[in-house]
């Protein structure tokens, strides 16, 4: 059990249950895109550490790139998405992989996906850490999800809880 701020979460994902998805489907994507120059897009703040654990095992020439977008507080998401910051790469005709922390309700990835297909990649997939199957509230196609999840609030790994935890090397759910 561990304290962050005023909330007691306990363990849910090992480090060691992490890193081992993790390679697997590192494994998946360099086989899907061999031969190609993906250009992975990183959702910060959240996926910046599932995204560093993750690159660093393919092995393909690839661009890797970093946006922002907020629309959690606390911990209700409130369903609305600001713009796209930092995108300042061509998209056309580029196989785009963003990578995700966590897929909630999913209105995030919907959401972004609208405006990144706007920009006419050849392809566009995506790879989250996290899934919660339970809270989606529209259909996202997510070709790389490492856990499906119960549908409870998680921090670590690059998730946090008003800004805390992102820094724990496993992950926690909300006691
Ligand atoms: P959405 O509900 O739009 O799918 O999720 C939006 C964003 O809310 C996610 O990318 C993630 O940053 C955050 N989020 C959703 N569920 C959780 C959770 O259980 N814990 C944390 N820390 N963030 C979450
Ligand atoms: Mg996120
Ligand atoms: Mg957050």
């Amino acid at each position: 059990m561990i304290n962050i701020l005023d909330k007691k979460f306990v363990p849910l994902i090992t480090t060691e249950a992490i890193e081992t998805r993790i390679t697997a489907l590192a494994k998946e994507i360099s086989t899907d895109y061999k031969g190609r120059c993906p250009l992975f897009i990183v959702v910060l703040n959240g996926a910046f550490l599932f995204a560093s654990e993750l690159v660093k095992r393919i092995p393909l020439s690839c661009e890797i790139t970093f946006i922002r977008l907020a629309s959690y507080s606390q911990t209700q998401s409130s369903g609305s998405v600001r713009e796209i910051i930092g995108l300042n790469d061509s998209i056309e005709g580029r196989d785009i992989i963003i990578i995700e922390d966590i897929v909630d309700t999913g209105l995030t990835m919907a959401q972004l996906l609208r405006q990144i297909n706007e920009l006419s990649p050849a392809s566009v997939a995506i790879a989250t850490l996290l899934h919660k199957p339970e809270a989606l509230k529209t259909p996202v196609d997510i070709r790389y999800t490492g856990f499906n999840i119960d549908n409870k609030f998680v921090v670590g790994y690059g998730l946090d809880y008003d800004g805390m935890g992102r820094n724990l090397d496993a992950i926690y759910v909300l006691a």
